[in-house]
């Protein structure tokens, strides 16, 4: 049954019968209602047309039409204007109800696919069998997509049939499936409440058949439908939860979390390729250090990063492995904050460095720290994190770099340390090797070493590197190298 009530409606159109938010005793009774054991919003049935909902009114709702790209609001009214449907959704609405900036800006609508194309030259319709239509506008792009019936994949990674078939693997996921609906339809098809909103381009009013409006202002994460079911449909709405939680600052609610940690071997079967996007989105979002800790509480990590699992159970609280992510993580969520660029590259090496360390001390057992053991290990290390969430080489290849460089930080006399200074990779390397000293992994002298020398003039570094001896020899030198002498040749016979 839906959350409120199965007023049967029209399948399309209007609903017949309308509810508004009013005042303000409607929201405390509202809000006496949700506990632990408030069920779910499910549809009466499937695929059948859930129940009327709740219609906020313009003058009940903060969204303002001055906080919605032009190019969306082109897209809506053209959409109205021929005579269809059309709704902003998802994750705009939400923001735009919490008062943040959304990202992008997704449209719904009854018109099919090919009628968007016809109303706009610009248009485009991606997807293998079920189509996307995509409005562009120089940089911007406006997703337009036909409600779709039960079932449906929402994903596109999903592939879909347009015979309408439903097909589940042998675990429940969606794997084809294909119909245009209703938004009656389309709504149940979406994972969490807060998720579920439709602005209404009609008259500027919010659509909620799920309680979304709620659970948004009382900052919860809840899944539609029954979560175990959900979850098993599309493993990656386990990541969603996280991330939403984490970005929004929303309670995951009790029943939405209660199956993850049961279900969270299902990542293992998630396209690799599927994971490094998610895992990014999770990371690169502002909230990382807050969806890092979901991700352990909710045993999801192992599946995503097993060895750095492996490597922070085995190390003590408080140790240098876990104080480097925690504190890698909070300088990402800083610089996101402060529209520094974030590059997975960096994001990468901090969540694979404590799983490397490990590596690398097994690896160097008995032969004294070899530096080249250390790349060793990051290529096994990278080599097995590729098998969870695929690395595109591009981040890869720097982030070996950028640990390859660690060692050399170690040699500071001579000109040739000054080299270092120079390498393409320096920067990233160095703020790596800030960042070990802050978690206490190497002197902290050590970094500052480094943060002043680059502040120093080409003479005052000379006289820097020159006035520090050649000092004991560590393992991390690697081999000297052996200078050849030139053999002089005797002068050629003519
Ligand atoms: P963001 O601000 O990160 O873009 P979003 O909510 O817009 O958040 P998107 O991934 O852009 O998230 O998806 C748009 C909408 O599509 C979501 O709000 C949700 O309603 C629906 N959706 C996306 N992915 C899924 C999924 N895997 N399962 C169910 N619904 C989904
Ligand atoms: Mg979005």
């Amino acid at each position: 049954m839906g959350a409120h009530g199965a007023v049967q409606v029209e399948k399309r159109g209007p609903p017949k019968r309308t509810r508004y938010y009013t005042d303000r005793p409607f929201w405390l009774k509202r809000q006496l209602l949700l506990n632990d054991n408030n069920q779910a919003p499910t549809p009466s049935s499937h695929g059948a047309a859930a129940g009327s909902p709740l219609v906020v009114a313009r003058n009940e709702h903060p969204i303002s039409r001055a906080h919605i790209s032009s190019n969306a609001l082109k897209v809506l009214y053209r959409l109205r204007d021929a005579g269809f449907q059309a709704f902003l959704v998802g994750g705009a609405v939400r923001d735009l109800l919490l008062g943040l900036h959304p990202k992008d800006f997704d449209i719904a609508t009854n018109a099919h696919p090919h009628e968007v194309k016809q109303l706009f030259r610009n248009c485009r319709l991606i997807g293998r069998r079920f189509h996307l239509a995509h409005v562009r506008f120089g940089y911007e792009i406006i997703e337009v997509a036909t409600f779709r019936a039960a079932h449906t994949p929402i994903d596109e990674d999903n592939s879909v049939d347009e015979g309408g078939h439903r097909v589940l693997d042998e675990r429940g996921r969606i794997l084809r499936d294909n119909l245009y609906g209703t938004i009656e339809e389309d709504v149940w098809r979406r994972d969490f409440t807060a998720n579920a909103l439709y602005y209404n381009i009609e008259d500027f009013s919010v659509w909620d058949y799920v309680g979304g409006v709620q659970d948004a202002r009382q900052r919860i994460l809840r899944m539609i439908g029954d979560p175990e079911t959900r979850y098993r449909e599309d493993p990656v709405r386990m990541l969603r939860a996280v991330r939403f939680a984490a970005k929004l600052g929303f309670t995951i609610h009790a029943d939405t979390a209660a199956p993850i940690p049961k279900l969270a071997w299902m990542l293992d079967g998630v396209p690799p390729a599927r994971l490094f996007d998610e895992v990014n989105k999770i990371f690169l979002a502002g909230s990382a250090q807050a969806a890092f800790e979901l991700l352990e509480r909710l045993q999801l990590l192992e599946h995503l990063f097993p060895d750095l699992a492996n490597a922070l159970h085995d190390a003590p609280a408080g140790s240098g492995a876990r104080e480097l992510v925690r504190l890698g993580l909070q300088g990402t969520d800083e610089r996101v904050r402060e529209e520094k660029s974030v590059t997975p590259t960096f994001l990468f090496a901090v969540l694979m460095w404590p799983a490397i360390q490990r590596a690398f001390a097994k690896l160097a057992r008995g032969n004294d720290g070899d530096p080249q053991q250390l790349l060793a290990a990051c290529d096994q290390v990278t080599l097995r994190q590729q098998a969870r969430v695929a690395i595109p080489k591009r981040f890869t290849l720097p982030l070996r770099e950028l640990v390859g460089l660690q060692p050399r930080f170690e040699r500071r006399e001579g000109r040739r340390a000054l080299r270092l200074l120079n390498h393409p990779r320096f920067r990233a390397a160095y703020d790596f090797l800030v960042l070990r000293a802050a978690a206490g992994e190497v002197d902290a002298e050590l970094a500052k070493w480094w943060t002043d020398i680059q502040a120093a003039s080409a003479d005052e570094r000379i006289a820097q590197v020159e006035s520090i001896g050649p000092g004991p020899r560590t393992a991390s030198d690697g081999p000297r190298r052996r200078r050849r002498r030139r053999r002089r040749r005797p002068p050629a016979a003519s």
